[in-house]
Order: structure tokens, then sequence, then C-alpha cells
């Protein structure tokens, strides 16, 4: 089985405004209370959400795509996970309880936990709450171009954990795919001298990029639990199934569109049950 394990829908915007008074005034008196759970932000203004794709749009293309699981991975928030959740009990795609927190030293992904994680404490703290938890902690993206997160975002925030705290962590796996292959390789390594999991994920922000990087679980995995077991005995492998610089001119043009002009045409709304 195929699965991209980090992938991103319009609720991650949510956690980028939950703390702005500013940005929560605006949209309860625009769209109600319920504007936040309904993915009405692509529509305010000047602001921006990080994530375009709505949960029907993830199913569709992770369906599209042939994947047998996901992980909604939307930043410090698991409200998208949910929804996508309730959406796919239909279909044959695993949806993966997840949640990529933004920790005080950089991003961590968490697999196999259901409850929203505090952010901004230290990355080995978030690792072991995670693990009491039952779940499987990750190290996002060790391999992203830049320490700090894009201009557009509120806060200038660390991403990318530094190497030497990821190899004094307890980590259970580290994301590899997603990029230039030189850094593939050296990650690929890394992991193998650590004796850790071997993920991949798109980071999708968009719908283009689902399914662009994924991770290859052994044909046995049936269910949820054994993937998150697969990740746990270190059977998974990375496969990069794109042209990564066609997707990602693609994908900046599909987020450039949504994002200005295009809000004005899309229509987010999504059922909350
Ligand atoms: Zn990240
Ligand atoms: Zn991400």
């Amino acid at each position: 089985m195929i699965a991209d394990l980090h992938i991103h829908t319009i609720y991650s915007s949510y956690s980028l405004y939950k703390n702005n008074k500013e940005v929560i005034r605006q949209l309860k008196t625009q769209f109600g209370k319920k504007s936040l759970y309904n993915g009405n932000v692509p529509a305010l203004g000047k602001i921006i959400p990080d994530g375009l794709s709505s949960p029907e749009e993830v199913v569709r293309q992770a369906e599209n795509q042939g994947l047998g699981a996901i992980a909604i991975t939307d930043h410090d928030t698991t409200v998208g996970n949910h929804i996508t959740q309730e959406l796919a009990k239909s279909e044959r795609i695993l949806v993966i309880p997840a949640v990529e927190i933004s920790t005080r030293d950089g991003h961590v992904l968490a697999y196999g936990v259901k409850e929203n994680l505090p952010s901004h404490m230290a990355a080995k703290q978030t690792v072991d709450l995670i693990h009491k938890l039952g779940g499987v902690a990750v190290a996002a993206h060790p391999f992203a171009p830049s320490k700090y997160a894009p201009a557009f975002f509120p806060k200038k925030e660390i991403i990318r954990l530094d190497e030497k705290l990821i190899r004094g962590i307890n980590f259970d796996g580290i994301e590899i795919a997603g990029g230039l292959k030189k850094n593939q390789d050296y990650w690929i390594k890394v992991a193998e001298e650590l004796n850790l999991a071997k993920l991949g994920g798109s980071d999708a922000h968009t719908p283009a990029s689902i399914g662009s990087a994924v991770t290859k679980f052994p044909s046995s995995c049936k269910t949820i639990e054994d993937l998150l077991n697969a990740i746990k005995k270190r059977q998974t492998s990375v496969i990069t199934r794109k042209n990564f610089s066609l997707i990602t001119l693609k994908t900046t043009l599909e987020y450039i569109y949504k994002s200005t002009i295009g809000r004005f045409f899309i229509n987010y709304n999504v059922p909350v049950s």
C-alpha cells in the first residue's frame, strides 16, 4: 500500500489565526460562529490560508493517485483530519489520525494521535508526549531549504529541526521525500544510521501536489493500526512519484491563483457534522 503522509487542508490555516482576535472578530462578523470550521477563511481580505485543498478535493485527488491511505497533517489542529475521516468513511482510503505540531525547535509530525497537542513546546517534550499518547513521532522535512517559514506567515517561525537535535531525540522516523534528490539520499543515510523509519509525504498545500511523494508500506498492511506498526518496525520506504519541478511549478501557479483572484470564485463550504 502507498500513502501520502503529509497533506494540508484549508483548516490548516485555522491555527495561524486562532490567537488573532481581530481576525476571529472579522470571521465571526462576516460568516458567523461556524466560519472557522466551514473553510471560508480564503474569502477574507488579505488573509491567505496556508492550505488550499478542501477535504473533498483531498479525497478525490488521493483516489486519482491510487493512494491506499493519507494523513491530514494540518498545522496544530486536527479539525481537517476529523472532517476528512468522516468524508472518507464510504471510500477505500484510510485516513490516519495526524497533526503537524509547531514546536519551539521546528515542525514535528505526529501519527496515531487523535487529540490536539499543545504547540511551541520543546521538540523533545512534544515527542515524549506523542509517545505517551501511543503515537508515532516523525521529524518533518529536515531537507527544507529554509529554517524559517515563508515570509507571508504571521510569525517568523522555525520550521526545520536541526540535524543535531534530530539525532538526539527519540524519533520513530524521518521524513525523506519532498525535495532535491541529493537531499533525499543524505537523509536516507541518516535514517538508516539511526535506525529510523523512512517516510514520504508531499507536504501538499494544494490538490495538485498530493501524492507527489509517498510512503510504501508492506502489502500485508490493511488497517491504520497496521500502518502505525509498520512505522514502529521500520518497514517503510519512500517513493518520489512525479517530476518535482513540474509539480512545484503547477502548485505555485495554483497557489497564487487560489489565494488571489481565485478566492472570490471558489466556494470552500464544507458540511460540518
Ligand atoms: Zn512543516
Ligand atoms: Zn506541512
